[in-house]
């Protein structure tokens, strides 16, 4: 039996997420309206499976040509499971650029349309295919929610 890895870094692909706090994904969806017509981007942090936070990079810019993530900026510790960024449009489906950056971090991986309502979003995996995220009600403490900046 293999002592199991605890390097953050190997941890993000392997662990299995069971869903998504109704907070967090109150909060990507907050952020998208506010975005908007700009996207928004960020990386997802999971706690005990539960994707329970969004990291917004200090690199990211927001524009209506598309959210870049720059992941040079990402600091290695980092143990992000997937992304999320938003689309200014209903159509919800990752661009080729999505699917290049999927492949490089996580497995989970959610684009919000407009209008950025709990019909508008789907979560992909690595290879662009839907997978399910269960919405999970879950007690946060407020201190571990994504940190609001704008
Ligand atoms: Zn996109």
């Amino acid at each position: 039996m293999n002592p199991m890895s605890t390097e953050a870094v190997d941890v993000g692909k392997r662990r299995r997420i069971k869903g998504i706090a109704r907070d967090t994904l109150d909060f990507i969806l907050n952020a998208a309206r506010s975005s908007h017509p700009d996207e928004f981007a960020g990386l997802l942090e999971a706690e005990d499976g539960i994707i329970v936070n969004v990291i917004l990079l200090p690199g990211t810019i927001s524009s209506n040509r598309g959210a870049r993530i720059h992941l040079d900026m990402m600091p290695l510790h980092l143990s992000s499971v997937g992304s999320v960024h938003s689309h200014p449009t209903p159509n919800n489906r990752p661009s080729q650029a999505d699917l290049a950056f999927f492949s490089k971090r996580g497995d989970y991986h959610i684009i919000v349309g407009y209008p950025y309502d709990d019909e508008a979003w789907k979560c992909y995996n690595t290879q662009g295919e839907r997978q399910a995220l269960p919405v999970l009600d879950v007690d946060l403490d407020p201190d571990t929610e994504g940190d609001e900046i704008w």
